[in-house]
């Protein structure tokens, strides 16, 4: 019997996990990455005895696999990729991979905001009502590694629009789609549309036994869904109302199958519009998978977010500082202002992906007593907001940012970094900025 062959491309969380699922599966493995792999990941693959090169893909052109696992972050454009295309041998994606070696229960979520926290959020119900429940996908967890040594009954998975450009058979039992914005366009030919149905993929395969379900008040997924049929039973969000799961300010509101259910937003440890919709969103998961309310309302209530959005850091002679360095595109700061109940020192700015601050003026009027710019280029947003009669700041330092906000704040304001722009001109990525945003602000708080 000839041995199957397969080769990886990129060696992360992904490509390694779904390494080792490979060579349990009886697979010939080999593993190639352009960049240096990093050395808890080259012992695991020492470990199973899988071979490897690193910072070169070179031996990878000897081999002619049936099969290519391509890591999300690789673009189509890429050497290797487009060699093995060219040969018209299979690329998939790590998920698809996995996917095919398990008949576990799969909770997919997708959207351009909200993936991370609605994934932790629906985890955290399953988990605290006792199910075995694995978390994998973007959020950092190898679906592949999990399937191949420990396996549970039911995956969260989050899901990136690169994640679905590489699925193909997979099929969710519940997909879930949050809302659709413009992101990632170099990598979609800079056509919406592309990203749009990139999106839709979390649906494909599914049948009338499986569910979907999609946030109504998406103006673009309303548009799609209004041409398009699903194989799943459809599930909609809304928080306007005439939707199987509504929010408002008081209640979630459950109204499906034969299921109907209340539960108090005073339950919800996350704060504003957008957070009602991923618990909408979670909720609607932990129903269908037969969670009851009190199990529901103990898991929201326990319930704590990922660092970086919309996180608490220190009250401040009586001024809130919250971290929101994660919001790095304009819809995501959009939805940190409406939540927002208090005056706001804003502090924004990075490396601007061709953003339209158009649609945050009416919070900036209402909301916004201060602005501070914190970037290495800050003209365009001191063109956006200079004018604006607003206290104006403008700097490249975190720390000048952090004592010029305190200088503004007075007793009862919200002191909000929330950036709508990309960190790498002055941090490592938003966590880094997120952290030393902490950090500072700690500081100051133990003065
Ligand atoms: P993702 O994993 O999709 O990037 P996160 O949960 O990490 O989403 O949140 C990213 C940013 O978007 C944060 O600033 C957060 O406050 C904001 N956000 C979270 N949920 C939503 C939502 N449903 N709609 C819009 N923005 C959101």
């Amino acid at each position: 019997m000839s041995i199957k062959s397969l080769i990886i491309l990129g060696a992360g969380e992904s490509g390694v996990g779904a390494a080792v699922l490979a060579k349990k599966q009886g697979y010939q493995v080999f593993v190639s990455d352009q960049g240096e792999i990093a050395e808890n990941f080259q012992s695991t693959l020492q470990k199973y005895q899988i071979e490897f090169e690193s910072k070169k893909h070179e031996k990878v052109f000897n081999y002619s696999p049936e099969l290519v696992i391509k890591s999300p972050g690789i673009p189509d454009k890429a050497e290797a990729v487009k060699y093995f295309a060219k040969k018209s041998i299979p690329i998939i994606s790590e998920i698809e991979f996995a996917g095919r070696y398990t008949n576990s229960k799969m909770i997919c979520i997708t959207g351009s905001n909200g993936k991370t926290t609605t994934t932790l959020l629906t985890y955290h119900l399953l988990k605290s009502a006792g199910l075995n429940v694995g978390i994998a996908g973007n959020i950092g967890n190898s679906l592949a590694l999990q399937v191949a040594e420990e396996p549970h009954d039911y995956y969260v998975v989050e899901l990136s629009s690169f994640q679905l450009d590489g699925m193909f058979d997979f099929r969710a039992d519940i997909a879930i789609l949050l809302n659709i914005t413009p992101d990632h366009l170099d990598r979609y030919d800079y056509k919406f549309e592309n990203y749009i149905a990139s999106k839709f993929r979390i649906s494909q395969n599914q049948n009338s036994k499986n569910s979907f379900v999609i946030n109504k008040d998406d103006e673009v997924i309303n548009k799609f869904c209004s041409v398009k049929e699903f194989g799943a039973k459809t599930y909609f969000l809304s928080n306007i109302g005439n939707a199987s799961a509504v929010g408002s300010e008081k209640n979630l509101e459950f109204i499906f199958d034969d299921k109907r259910m209340t539960i108090s937003t005073d339950f919800l440890t996350i704060q504003g519009l957008h957070n009602r919709y991923n618990a909408l969103a979670a909720g609607t998961a932990a129903i269908l998978v037969g969670l009851t309310q009190k199990q529901i309302e103990l898991g929201f209530s326990t319930f704590k977010n990922a660092e970086h959005r919309l996180e608490k850091v220190a009250i401040i002679n009586g001024v809130q500082y919250i971290n929101d360095s994660k919001a790095t595109n304009v819809d995501s700061v959009w939805y940190a202002l409406e939540s927002m109940k208090t005056p706001v020192i804003w502090i924004v700015g990075g490396v601007d992906k061709g953003n339209d601050y158009s649609v945050l003026m009416n919070f900036v009027d209402k909301k916004v007593k201060g602005i501070i710019c914190l970037g290495k280029d800050n003209s365009k947003l001191q063109g956006e907001f200079g004018a604006k009669g607003k206290l104006f700041f403008s700097t490249d330092d975190l720390a000048k940012a952090i004592s010029k906000a305190k200088e503004w704040g007075s007793e009862g304001d919200t002191v909000l970094l929330s950036p709508a722009c990309a960190s790498f001109d002055l941090f490592k990525n938003y966590i880094d900025r997120g952290n030393q945003f902490k950090s500072i602000v700690n500081q100051v708080a133990n003065l």
